[in-house]
């Protein structure tokens, strides 16, 4: 009997290390959320501060990869801007194999389909759960008060579209940095931390964020 027990308990800790190693291993070796920056060159100060921002905010370690153009497949030629869609499609083939995350950072002007309308501008797209995000400054820059301004915008729109892809779907509470924007920039101006739900919600999921982080923008 006693061998069999041995034998028996022997299976159930093999059967325990296969399925739980492979899974830690992985996390390990994806632990990095990469900044891709498409096209041209944004002032260096903007992109150091949207990886300030998901540094502190989000709690990876960041890392910017090297300029890609952007691919010619997201032009939408009517309206001359990219397609956000393909973007992240882009984005997914680029990351890299300890990235747990990948964003796009973009000045050029980009959109999606949202209900009827087919061509629907946007500060930024990530997919809920998705490897990929993207964000642009260009709509950051609309009626801003100056480059401050855009830059504490875009950087919150990083942390915003990393929300998605981390699970977090957008949220009720005024002031939460995962508010639907609903197409109006001046939602990001009012928008300082994640909330208590948010943070819970991630917890839950097995992906605390930061406690008391230093937030990079002043409170609104
Ligand atoms: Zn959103
Ligand atoms: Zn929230």
């Amino acid at each position: 009997m006693g061998g069999m027990r041995r034998t028996w308990l022997k299976l159930v800790l093999g059967a325990f290390t296969i399925s739980i190693l492979p899974r830690r291993l992985q996390a390990a070796a994806r632990h990095v959320l990469c900044i891709q920056p498409l096209g041209s060159d944004l002032p260096a100060e903007d992109v150091a501060l949207v990886k300030t921002a998901l540094e502190t905010m989000i709690g990876l370690e960041v890392r910017i990869l090297p300029r890609a153009d952007l691919p010619a497949a997201a032009f939408y030629p009517p309206r001359r801007r990219y397609r956000a869609d393909k973007l992240l499609d882009f984005l997914d083939t680029r990351l890299p194999p300890d990235g747990a995350r990948i964003l796009g950072l973009t000045g050029v002007d980009i959109s999606t389909t949202k209900g009827k309308v087919f061509d629907w501008g946007l500060l930024g797209l990530g997919r809920i759960n998705g490897a990929s995000s993207v964000i642009s400054e260009f709509r950051c820059r609309m009626k801003s008060s100056g480059p401050t301004q855009s830059r504490q915008r875009l950087a919150k729109v990083a942390v915003h579209e990393t929300g998605h892809t981390l699970g977090l779907e957008h949220c009720p509470n005024v002031g939460c940095l995962m508010e639907d924007a609903a197409g109006r920039v001046a939602t990001c101006d009012r928008e300082y931390d994640f909330c208590g739900r948010c943070r819970k919600l991630l917890a839950a999921a097995g992906r605390p964020l930061p406690t008391a982080p230093r937030i990079p923008w002043p409170r609104p």
